[in-house]
């Protein structure tokens, strides 16, 4: 009858099509993968960024303030109406056509790479050494996924959640926020949190990860009609990313996507495929409580979305044996992000180069080069670049090239920082200052005393004043400045990102958070 019913019955229609595939067609054997496609590729491991050229004279002067990262704003669950406007959201226009990229095609609810999908090309079991060269891609590695609730505006291109970058997104176009209730939007934390406690992976949602630090985001809410795909889905994640060689995809699950969707779409990111099994989180099978399979699985590929869809075949042999048309989910996702056991170690951060308190003349070029690593994979830095005790650049390094070229370095003093982050909030700052033009300070034995910990106010105030020794808010971290340079961190616990924005049990607060969560279980409104 009107919006809210219609808007129901297409989110039905849409799952009843997905679940459909997989009742009415009986299990049918599954050819071997493509004859011979020897072409081996790593789609998700990135440009490889050995140096980022930077124009001094153009961000100093030309563009000054226009180099520093503005991060997405932070969600507010209160923002959520009552579950019963649920389906009153708007939603985009379903004529839209589709816009997925060229290279990659829809094979019912799967996004793939075109060439897996035609069998030209299979994705390579393994990384290439310029990849896992790069610190932070190490494994295990720890990481954050980002349950977003609140919509925004995405931008289309290769997956960088932390600026809201989607291969699957309309460019420049506003991402419905979840119509359901906040205590709806609990629920499905809980579950999520539940189906990956066993992981190294904590889940977000009170609070936006910082830009620093990879994290997978789910958007969650609006329809398929929403991104760039060409037909119904409950949720989609771009295709074939096997064992997650990128760390910031993004990924939907669209309407009120039951939590096992979610937990599959972020799964998906991560190079799962789909498996047979009505206990199964990536089955289409059954509902309800599903987990991931702890033992190998058959796959589904012909009968859950069609040949050649089950883009990383030969990453789930390492795990099934060849051959096996199996998948083990926990194994799989053990390897990538390890167990649950808490991170108690600060990433370390040391300069190559520069010398701390090296002088250079005006208009020269320096090399800035760091050493950045930690006791688990999956963390991640940004540089920062004060002139004169203003921030005049402030960018995450997403290549990990760990080396920056200044070039045509105006006249100041300049403080040089690097700020780390893991996934347990552990950031650690190391600072160097350079003197380009004028003279250093005579006395300058205290000049190393940069290892500052700069707080973790990092929620979208680029105040121009991020230089060491600016530190607004530390309240408890005793240790500051070892001059080693290695390991000034903090644990940002009781910041203004506090317990309650992470749903992880292993952390501390986890325990009050699920409390909490299950006590509005309790009012959830039972759907059907
Ligand atoms: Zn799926």
């Amino acid at each position: 009858m009107s919006k809210h019913s219609m808007g129901l019955s297409k989110i039905l229609t849409a799952s009843i099509t997905v679940v459909g595939l997989g009742v009415l067609t009986s299990a049918t054997a599954v050819a071997a993968g493509p004859d011979g496609p020897d072409e081996l590729f790593s789609p998700f491991e990135g440009d490889a960024v050995e140096v980022h050229q930077l124009d001094m004279q153009k961000i100093v002067i030309e563009e000054r303030g226009q180099h520093i990262a503005v991060p997405p704003p932070q969600p507010d669950l209160s923002l959520l109406g009552d579950v019963d406007n649920f389906a009153a959201q708007p939603s985009a226009d379903p004529d839209k056509p589709s816009e997925l990229p060229d290279h990659l095609i829809q094979i019912g609810e799967v996004v793939q790479y075109k060439d897996v999908a035609l069998g030209l090309q299979q994705v390579s079991p393994y990384p290439t050494d310029a990849y896992a060269e790069k610190p932070g891609n190490e494994y295990p590695r720890k990481h954050t996924v980002f349950l977003n609730f609140n919509g925004g505006v995405l931008i289309k291109g290769a997956d960088n959640s932390a600026i809201n970058k989607s291969s699957l997104a309309r460019h420049n176009e506003m991402y419905p926020g979840y119509g359901g209730s906040e205590a709806n939007a609990l629920a499905k934390i809980q579950a999520v949190t539940e189906d990956l406690s066993p992981l190294g992976v904590r889940v977000m949602y009170a609070s936006r990860p910082n830009q620093t630090v990879p994290y997978t985001m789910c958007m969650i809410g609006g329809s398929w009609t929403d991104t760039t795909i060409d037909s119904p889905a409950g949720g989609v994640a771009p295709g074939t990313d096997c064992e997650a060689r990128g760390q910031r995809h993004v990924v939907y699950a669209f309407g009120d996507s039951a939590s096992s969707t979610i937990s599959q779409e972020i799964a998906h990111a991560w190079g799962l495929d789909h498996i047979l099994g009505f206990d199964m989180i990536m089955s289409y099978q059954g509902s309800g409580n599903k987990d991931f399979a702890s033992e190998c699985r058959t796959l589904c590929e012909e009968q859950c979305q069609g040949p050649g869809t089950i883009g990383c075949r030969l990453t789930h042999e390492k795990y099934c044996g060849v051959g096996s048309e199996e998948q083990w989910d926990y194994e799989e996702l053990g390897f990538i992000f390890g167990t649950n056991e808490e991170d108690t170690e600060p990433p370390s951060v040391a300069f190559i180069s520069p010398e701390d308190g090296a002088m250079l003349d005006a208009g020269s070029d320096v090399s800035v080069q760091v050493d950045v690593s930690d006791n688990y994979g999956g963390y991640g830095w940004k540089f920062t670049i004060a002139q004169d005790g203003e921030v005049v650049f402030d960018e995450v390094d997403y290549d990990r090239a760990a080396t920056w070229a200044l070039n045509k370095l105006p006249a100041g003093v300049y403080d040089l920082t690097i700020e780390a982050e893991d996934h347990n909030d552990h950031i650690t700052t190391k600072t160097i200052t350079i003197y380009v033009g004028t003279e250093a300070p005579a006395t300058t034995g205290d000049s190393d005393s940069g290892d500052s910990d700069s707080g973790a106010s990092d929620g979208g105030t680029s105040d121009g004043t991020a230089s060491a020794g600016d530190d607004d808010d530390d309240d408890d971290d005793a240790s500051a400045g070892s001059s080693e340079g290695t390991d000034t961190a903090i644990d940002t616990m009781g910041d203004d990102k506090g317990c309650g924005c992470h749903a992880s049990s292993s952390r501390t607060g986890g325990t009050a958070t699920l409390a909490l969560l299950a006590g509005l279980m309790l009012f959830r409104r039972r759907r059907s």
